[in-house]
């Protein structure tokens, strides 16, 4: 049992922390190769509540393996009751600026800074708590509704996860299902509709309160009808919040948000490059017949 505590411990920390499939799918392989890919440094902080001030200065990053960068010179920055929308093909590296955020990887250039402290000397526990990620399918478990919402703030009396669940818009629906909150919500919440899975998951976020917001294409998936059902709390969610909006589809951009295209990372071109007389070892230029 002592063997498997960090794991499960781990787990713990993955399940509180972050609600998206992507990052907690590589989190997961970190815990089963058992070597995680970022360690908290030594003499690393806690930090406590962030105010929210995010800052992406000039961050390279290639995945281990990958010679080619998922990111290059990427710099923005966000504050909070701002909405930064980061937009690109697909491809471009937008959710991996999330797991940047969060520090599942370590950037191989740049700095990635919260509240203007380099995340590198934070704890990652600490630094995640600030963070909310919310996807575009969204990852319920086959608890009830009740379970599921107070996953955001495990201990919160069922008053505080009703308060969440009306900002969220589903207290309605869920007074009128069978066992009302104690309702299981089937496995993966396949007994709930895409639009009622999100506001579960909007409701989940606000209970959890965390300062920074990432949205990581939310409305995917969902049709027009069901799209100003999940905006509409979504709205009330990023108020006063620092939120990244990571996605494709311009239609459902908030008014007032700024956009911060992230362009792929061009490949080489090697055909061109041979055309010049390119020599990959010598890396010489020689003049052009
Ligand atoms: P989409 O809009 O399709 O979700 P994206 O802009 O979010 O794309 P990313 O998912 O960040 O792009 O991927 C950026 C690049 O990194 C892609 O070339 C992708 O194949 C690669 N990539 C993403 N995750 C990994 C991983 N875990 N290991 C190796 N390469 C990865």
């Amino acid at each position: 049992l002592a063997l498997l505590y960090p794991a499960v411990q781990g787990l713990g920390e993955m399940a509180l922390t972050v609600s998206q499939a992507a990052a907690g799918a590589d989190r997961v392989i970190e815990l089963l190769r058992g070597r995680p890919t970022v360690t908290d440094a030594p003499g690393a902080v806690a930090v406590g509540r962030s105010r929210g001030l995010v800052s992406f200065e000039k961050v390279g990053f290639a995945y281990p393996g990958r010679g080619r960068p998922a990111l290059q010179e990427l710099s923005f920055s966000a504050v909070p009751g701002q909405v930064v929308v980061l937009t690109g093909p697909s491809g471009a590296g937008k959710s991996t600026i999330a797991k940047l955020l969060l520090r599942f990887y370590e950037p191989g250039a740049g700095r990635i800074l919260l509240d203007g402290v380099d995340i590198r000397g934070l704890t990652r526990r600490s630094l995640r708590e600030n963070v909310t990620v919310l996807h575009q399918e969204t990852l319920l478990f086959s608890g009830s509704v009740r379970d599921n919402i107070a996953y955001g703030r495990p201990g919160a009396s069922l008053e505080e996860i009703i308060g969440a669940a009306e900002a969220a818009g589903v207290h309605d629906f869920v007074k009128l299902l069978p066992q009302g909150y104690d309702t299981p919500v089937g496995q993966r919440g396949r007994l709930l509709s895409g639009g009622q899975r999100q506001r579960i998951a909007i409701a989940r976020a606000i209970l959890r309160d965390a300062p920074v917001l990432v949205l990581d294409e939310p409305m995917t998936g969902l049709d027009e009808g069901t799209v100003e059902q999940v905006m509409r709390p979504l709205r009330r969610l990023m108020a006063g919040r620092t939120t990244l909006l990571i996605t494709h589809d311009l239609r459902h951009v908030p008014e007032g948000a700024r956009m911060v295209h992230v362009d792929p990372v061009p490949r080489v071109d090697r055909v061109r490059l041979k055309r010049v007389g390119f020599q990959p070892h010598t890396a010489r230029l020689s003049a052009p017949p």
